[in-house]
């Protein structure tokens, strides 16, 4: 036997390969630690676990019996429970074995959709902002993202806050982008990170592009527990004439606020429901056996306990007080109509000349900059927007850093005590 003495050189997929080392949520996550700021950044949340959710848990690890693989399609009682709420969301009668996978988290659903349909060379619409786990999918079976920014109505006054359904796709922008190889196109509402709400007229319009090329749409709707009053999620999957070209990601991580047990389901019709499921079972077999009954328990106890209500309110209360402290410093933002997320316009901010960045900043450009300066001077972490659009289209998000709001009180009021400072730099 030879000793081999160099390391071999093995070739990365392209699209790997051209990661940064640091992604994003962990350059922010190391920075927080290091300045001790307060975590506005990634968007999980630090909320302890209701306990009706925890005993869910902990009694079916006691109980044995779950310990082994699931159905490729996930465990039946999830599956009835989420058939008997969707179907009256959805005004349709869902079958719990054909139209209902569990996946592990929405992103394996987003993926198993993808392995699915989507074949190199294929084209597949993606709006700006998007959540970028859809251009990594997408590059990584070497298909190719088509973006289409979203546009600003223009009779909006970016000096102040305005709501998030000032945002509109332009569809003359969005017909001229679609060609023989366009195959998919990706919905998210309520929006991740504007929190825009699309009206039915906007998914009409979206739907009607999607049949006359025949398009697969893919809705992202994993935070349809998080609108706010007076909006109301209307559904693609809801709309007869879109159902058996939608398949519809949703996360239990985001609806239960438990994002590290990775439960995620996919709703569509069985036709294609079929491919998705051979393709999650191909790559994962299964989703963790015993959280996705777990989830099931914790959905048959929601019910009735009222905890998406809650749930809702105290986003709703965390918002606002967000919203508050950015009215007080003066800085403009995207008013949410759902989801967890502030967006917030800080080009008044001026960061003081001779302030100096690590090289993994500087080479990121100045959003990047602004959102350092903010957790390091300010003691404030979120995530610059521009990661969420493509590098043609950055520009358009210069200077708009993104806040999760879905913290609980004592970091949301520490986070809304120092955006004050921001004053002395305005
Ligand atoms: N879609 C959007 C818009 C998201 O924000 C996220 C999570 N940040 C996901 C999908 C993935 O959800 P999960 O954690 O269930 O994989």
């Amino acid at each position: 036997m030879t000793v081999q003495e160099q390391a071999p050189v093995i070739d990365a997929n392209s699209f790997v390969a051209s990661l940064p080392v640091t992604d994003v949520r962990s350059l922010f996550n190391q920075a927080t630690i290091q300045y001790q700021s307060s975590n506005l950044g990634h968007g999980f949340m630090n909320f302890p676990v209701p306990e009706f959710i925890k005993d869910a848990a902990t009694d079916i690890i006691q109980a044995d019996n779950f310990n082994q693989y699931a159905p490729p399609r996930g465990v039946p009682r999830l599956r009835q429970a989420l058939a008997n709420d969707y179907s009256m969301k959805i005004n349709r009668q869902l079958d719990p074995e054909k139209e209902i996978i569990i996946t592990a988290g929405a992103n394996e659903g987003l993926l198993s959709i993808m392995h699915s349909f989507c074949k190199p060379g294929d084209e597949v619409i993606i709006f700006e902002p998007y959540f970028d786990a859809y251009v990594s999918h997408i590059k990584m079976l070497n298909a190719t993202p088509i973006y289409c920014p979203m546009r600003i109505d223009p009779e909006t006054d970016q000096s102040e806050a305005f709501s998030s359904a000032n945002y509109y796709i332009d569809m003359e922008e969005l017909r001229s982008k679609i060609s023989p190889k366009t195959k998919i196109m990706i919905l998210n509402s309520p929006h991740n990170p504007f929190g825009k709400i699309f009206t039915r007229e906007e998914l009409l319009e979206l739907g009607q592009v999607a049949i006359d090329h025949n398009l697969l749409i893919i809705s992202d709707e994993v935070y349809d527990r998080v609108v706010f009053a007076p909006n109301e999620l209307v559904r693609v999957n809801s709309i007869p004439q879109l159902w058996n070209r939608t398949l519809t990601i949703y996360s239990a991580g985001k609806s239960f606020g438990i994002t590290g047990w990775r439960v995620g389901w996919v709703i569509g019709p069985a036709d294609l429901m079929r491919y998705v499921t051979g393709a999650h079972a191909e790559m994962v077999y299964c989703a963790n056996a015993p959280l996705q009954e777990s989830v099931g328990i914790a959905f048959e106890r929601a019910e009735t306990n009222g905890f998406f209500q809650k749930q809702l309110k105290n986003y709703d209360r965390l918002r606002t007080k967000l919203m508050n402290a950015f009215d007080k410093v003066g800085l403009p933002y995207v008013i949410p109509q759902g989801g967890i997320f502030l967006l917030v316009d800080t080009s008044r901010v001026r960061i003081p000349k001779n302030l100096e960045f690590p090289e993994e900043i500087e080479t990121r450009g100045e959003t990047y900059k602004m959102c350092y300066f903010i957790t390091r001077d300010i003691g404030v972490t979120a995530i610059p927007a521009t990661e969420f659009y493509s590098k043609e289209n950055a520009y358009l998000a210069r200077n708009m850093l993104r806040f999760a709001f879905c913290k609980t009180d004592d970091i949301i009021d520490e986070a809304a005590e120092r955006i004050q400072k921001l004053s002395q730099y305005l």
